[in-house]
């Protein structure tokens, strides 16, 4: 096992007025910098940053980031939460490293794309069944990890396979069948 302790900060997060929000530091004491390239490779949409070494991920909308002794995160809504998503991070650390000798590990750094990018891409018709007011806000929110590709039906229909297929790829995402809505 690569991490057997830790220690978790817990702290509060400049936010609107009444929707206060927390941020939290899993201090390590080990190195973790040889798991990040195996974490690179596994994790979808990671960003990994070889020189500082650390590598920023986004999961359920949330920023994360995985520096060599510690595991910034953010967009929490309280301590219990914290505990809980620290506890599943550590576990993905130790998961990753007793397995691997079965992962490439990846030393590239991935770009995220920006929402223009993803938008021109998506079918452009604002039909809001995403539940979203307009394409381009659905692009900004896959962007940022709060929706997935399966969330816009459109592109599920057969005409938008191949933009479907160019958008896993720039998101760096696998596709479910089309029809399905497994995540
Ligand atoms: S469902 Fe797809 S096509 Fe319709 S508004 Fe949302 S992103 Fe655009």
């Amino acid at each position: 096992m690569l991490i057997e302790d830790y220690d978790l900060e817990v702290e509060t997060i400049p936010c609107e007025p009444g929707a206060e929000k927390f941020a939290a530091t899993v201090h390590l004491n080990v190195d973790i910098s040889s798991v990040l390239p195996y974490l690179n490779r596994t994790l979808r949409g990671a960003v990994y940053n070889p020189q500082a070494p650390a590598l920023s991920w986004k999961k359920g909308g949330r920023n994360i980031a995985f520096w060599p002794h510690k595991i910034a995160i953010g967009d929490l809504e309280d301590r219990t939460e914290a505990e809980k998503v620290a506890q599943g991070l550590v576990k993905l650390v130790n998961r990753t490293w007793e397995r691997r000798e079965e992962i490439e590990p990846d030393y590239e750094m991935h770009r995220r794309p920006g929402p223009v990018e993803v938008y021109k891409l998506l079918p452009q018709t604002n039909c809001k069944a995403c539940g979203q007011p307009t394409c381009f806000v659905f692009a900004g929110k896959l962007v940022a990890g709060h929706v997935k590709l399966e969330d816009c039906p459109v592109l599920g229909e057969p005409q938008y396979a191949g933009q479907r297929a160019k958008l896993a790829e720039l998101l760096n995402v696998d596709l479910p069948a089309i029809g399905s809505r497994e995540r």
